[in-house]
């Protein structure tokens, strides 16, 4: 299990919740917010506790980096800058991973989409598989600078370990083994730049999720757990 999840006791206190993902009906969860609400965070929790996978796209092209691959290489620059990478590309990476066997049963997204064409595109990729829940983290600008500072995460499991976020600590070493690291774009101007491009293209989303109704906003700078309830009954509240 990953650290600081507390995935059995978020999991026993959502029990119906946790009874939708028995039902036919897939639980496909958004989670919107700007970088450094603790989306990561929270959808590991929900993922372990709703038994869905965690679909991050900053997760997915970070190991492309790390693995030197053709994908990692088209996307490095670009993500060290703060800036988007290009939509056709993004929807490509996410209709391979949304068709794969995992992701019938439903799904927490964290990262994607980023911007209002992604959204058109994920619509059109979700067809007749249901409803998206969406759940936006709101936290400011200056708790955001401060979080994503003091953020370091495993070079190994790519967990999150944020001071007040999470169980992990801030030692140097991810209980997995791996060592705890700053992440490439966590600098304060990467930050600032990654703010002002959320603002621009990724906020936009909000209204486009809440003029149909499926949208609900919580408080990303309450404890963790607490979050994790809020979005959990948030997101099965919206939904019916
Ligand atoms: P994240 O871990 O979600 O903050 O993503 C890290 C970086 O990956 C972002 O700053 C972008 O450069 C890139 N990225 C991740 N997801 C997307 C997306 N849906 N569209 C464009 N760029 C993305």
């Amino acid at each position: 299990m990953l650290p600081g999840t507390g995935a059995h006791a978020v999991a026993t206190s959502l029990p119906h919740v946790v009874a939708g993902v028995e039902a036919a009906t897939p639980t496909q969860i958004l989670l919107i917010g700007p970088p450094g609400a603790g989306k990561g965070t929270q959808a590991v929790r929900l993922g372990i506790a709703l038994g869905i996978p965690v679909i991050s796209t900053g997760d997915m092209l970070r190991k492309a980096v790390q693995s030197d691959s053709l994908l990692g290489r088209a996307v490095k620059e670009v993500m060290e800058r703060g800036e988007l990478v290009g939509d056709g590309l993004m929807t490509e990476i996410v209709a391979d991973r949304l068709s794969k066997p995992d992701a019938q049963r439903g799904f927490i997204l964290d990262g994607f989409p980023r911007t209002v064409h992604q959204a058109v595109a994920l619509d059109r990729l979700l067809g007749a598989r249901g409803r998206l829940r969406v759940a936006e983290l709101s936290v400011p600008d200056d708790a955001i600078v401060q979080r994503l500072s003091a953020r370091r995460v495993c070079g190994s499991c790519g967990a999150n370990a944020l001071p007040n976020a999470s169980a992990m600590g801030t030692g140097t070493r991810c209980p997995c083994g791996g060592t705890l690291q700053t992440r490439a774009d966590d600098r304060e101007e990467v930050v600032r730049e990654r703010l002002r491009v959320y603002k621009r293209a990724t906020r936009p989303l909000v209204e486009f999720y809440s003029g149909r109704g499926c949208l609900c906003v919580v408080d990303g700078t309450l404890a963790p757990d607490l979050v994790t309830r809020r979005v959990a009954l948030a997101v099965d509240t919206v939904s019916v």
